[in-house]
C-alpha cells in the first residue's frame, strides 16, 4: 500500500446516509491506494452488509479491557467481529474531551497490535505548542511513549495519522511543506527508536483536507494519504480524494 485514504465520520451517520453514501462511492479495487470508513461502531453492521469489501472498516475508539463490567465499552475482540481492521487511537479530541492520556493510549495501542486490528496512533501538536517550538518534542514524546519496541516486528502493522490539532476541523491545513516535515521526523523518531526496519510505515496528514488541498499534500515525498473528518461525509468529495491519491501513484 502507498496510500490510505481514511474517513473518520465522528459521532455522524444514520442508516439512511449510510444507504445513500455507499451508493455514491464507485472505485475499483487497488492494492496501492486504500479506501478506508470508521463509522460509529452501531453502524458498523450497516457497513458490512452494503459496502464491498475493498473498502476496509475501522473504529474510532477501543476499550482497554477485553470484556467484563465496563459500560459502554468496546473491546477489540468485538470490533474484530465486526470486521474491523483498523482503529483510531488517541485522536485530539478523545485525549481532549476523554482525558485519554499518553499511558491509556499506549495500553489501546498494544490492545490493537495484540489483536491484530491496525493502530492508527494520532499524534499532533496545538497551536500553542507550535508557536512555543515544542512541536518536534512534543511528538517524539507521544511516539515514544505509546510505541514499545516489543510491540512491533513489522512496519507495516500500525499507522501514524500527523494531526496537528489546529487545522482539525477549522478550515485550515498545515502547508504541504509544514506536514511534510512533520512527516519526516516521525519518520526518523521511528526509526531512530527502532520501530521500523524497512522505513515503510504509513503516514498519513489529517486536519481539513479535501479534494482542493489533497493533491499538493499528496505529492509531499513522506505524506502517504489522509485521516480526513469533515470532507468524508460527503461521499462524493471523499471519492475525490481517494481519486486524487490513485492519480498521483499513477504519476
Ligand atoms: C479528524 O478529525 O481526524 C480530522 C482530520 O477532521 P477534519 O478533516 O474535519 O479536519
Amino acid at each position: 500500500m502507498n496510500y490510505l485514504i481514511a474517513a473518520n465520520w465522528k459521532m455522524n451517520g444514520s442508516k439512511e446516509f449510510i444507504e445513500s453514501y455507499l451508493s455514491a462511492i464507485n472505485i475499483e479495487d487497488n492494492p496501492d491506494v486504500k479506501m478506508l470508513i470508521c463509522p460509529p461502531d452501531c453502524y458498523l453492521n450497516d457497513i458490512n452488509s452494503n459496502a464491498p469489501t475493498i473498502i476496509s472498516r475501522g473504529a474510532q475508539n477501543l476499550s482497554t479491557s477485553s470484556e467484563g463490567a465496563y459500560t459502554g465499552e468496546v473491546s477489540s475482540e468485538m470490533l474484530i467481529d465486526h470486521s474491523v481492521e483498523y482503529v483510531i487511537v488517541g485522536h485530539s479530541e478523545r485525549r481532549e474531551y476523554h482525558n485519554e492520556t499518553n499511558d491509556l493510549v499506549a495500553i489501546k495501542f498494544k490492545r490493537s497490535i495484540e489483536a491484530n486490528i491496525k493502530p492508527i496512533l494520532c499524534v499532533g501538536e496545538s497551536l500553542e505548542q507550535r508557536q512555543r517550538g515544542e512541536t518536534f518534542d512534543h511528538i517524539r514524546d507521544q511516539i515514544e511513549s505509546v510505541i514499545k519496541k516489543d510491540m512491533i516486528n513489522k512496519s507495516d502493522r500500525y499507522v501514524i495519522a500527523y494531526e496537528p490539532i489546529w487545522a482539525i476541523g477549522t478550515g485550515e491545513t498545515a502547508t504541504p511543506d509544514m506536514a511534510n516535515e512533520v512527516h519526516v521526523f516521525i519518520n526518523q523518531t521511528l526509526y531512530d527508536n527502532g520501530l521500523t526496519q524497512d522505513n515503510n510505515v504509513i503516514i498519513i496528514y489529517g486536519g481539513s483536507v479535501n479534494s482542493n488541498n489533497a493533491s499538493d499534500l499528496f505529492k509531499m515525498s513522506h505524506i502517504n494519504g489522509a485521516l480526513i473528518g469533515g470532507a468524508s461525509l460527503d461521499a462524493y468529495e471523499f471519492t475525490k480524494i481517494y481519486n486524487v491519491a490513485e492519480e498521483i501513484n499513477n504519476e
